[in-house]
């Protein structure tokens, strides 16, 4: 799949789940209780400093997010919602995959398919695109912005960037 539509897919996918589990869309959104509304135990452990986070699907009943209790709490919501979007895309490929990820593959630097949806999903989870353009064109700056969002600076100003609201 292409990278552009890997993309588009992973935003549709985070609206179509926001819409059905979080349809007021109160921000900031919270991905642990998404994740637990889809059924996905979520815990909180101390990882290595290089590892974010991980989803065990294999080999478990229930699906069960673990996140590095040691990284700050924006880095811990961005990465259970990558999680919960490696969840969505194994579940629709009716696969049933264990990953981990590390801080790098969380950098969006990657080209794997799989990384790259997962974290356009949790950009477009953490910051829907219908609520940072009200906010955006209301004038707020980037530093407002990722307050509101609950997300890092470089998070908001990299999805400014893809929703094109800057260059
Ligand atoms: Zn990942």
């Amino acid at each position: 799949m292409k990278t552009m539509e890997t993309v588009l897919l992973a935003e549709e996918q985070a609206v179509t789940l926001l819409s059905g589990y979080w349809a007021d869309l109160t921000i900031p959104v919270s991905p642990d209780e998404l994740a637990k509304a889809l059924g996905i135990k979520v815990e909180y452990v101390a990882l290595p400093s290089d590892e974010s986070g991980k989803i065990t699907m294999a080999d478990e009943q229930s699906p069960v997010i673990t996140i590095n209790r040691n990284d700050t709490k924006n880095r811990q919501r961005f990465t259970c919602a990558h999680e919960i979007g490696h969840y969505i895309r194994n579940r629709e490929l009716e696969r049933s995959e264990n990953s981990v990820d590390y801080r790098s593959t969380l950098a969006g630097i990657g080209i794997d398919s799989d990384e790259i949806f997962a974290n356009q999903f949790a950009a477009a989870l953490l910051m829907p695109a219908i609520e940072v353009k009200r906010v955006y064109d209301a004038g707020w700056d980037v530093d407002r912005l990722a307050r509101h969002f609950v997300t890092s600076t470089l998070a908001m100003e990299l999805r400014l960037k893809n929703l094109r609201l800057v260059r």
